[in-house]
């Protein structure tokens, strides 16, 4: 039973982990945290560790505080719930954006305790993986973004 409970974990980690949380237009010319109206499996990972969806909700938070000044005009005249953004963004704005966001949410998930659980670390290890392979991240440096992309 443990077991199927990890293989379930990693099965749902390994999609990208905006299925639950998402920026989007708020209907008033601005930006809002979105949530998938449909509970998914990753609902059932959330459950499992209330500190995955504080620290995803950091990620967002962290768009959130910066979206409005990279491209306030994104949501202007969009209708409440929508979400292409990225488009609003040059590649080099996106990749500081969600590489800072990431950074974010994996001192998030470390924590300030002495030990990291064994679930948490498999998803800092997912969280990472993903990064550097979608935009290049490195964690190496303090905010996540990779030298030549500042
Ligand atoms: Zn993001």
């Amino acid at each position: 039973m443990k077991l199927f409970v990890v293989a379930l974990i990693l099965f749902s980690i390994v999609a990208p982990l905006h299925g639950e949380m998402y920026i989007c237009c708020d209907g008033h010319d601005g930006f809002k945290i979105c949530s998938s109206p449909e509970p998914t499996l990753d609902a059932q990972v959330w459950d499992l560790n209330p500190r995955l969806a504080i620290c995803n909700r950091l990620h967002e938070q962290d768009h959130l505080d910066k979206l409005p000044k990279l491209c306030p005009t994104a949501c202007v005249d969009k209708p409440k719930g929508y979400k292409k953004l990225t488009q609003f963004l040059t590649k080099k704005e996106l990749v500081t954006l969600e590489c800072q966001a990431y950074s974010r949410e994996i001192q998030c998930l470390k924590g300030t305790n002495i030990g990291i659980p064994m679930q948490i670390q498999v998803i800092i290890n997912q969280l990472e993986a993903h990064a550097t392979k979608v935009y290049g991240c490195d964690f190496t440096q303090r905010d996540g973004v990779p030298h030549g992309s500042q």
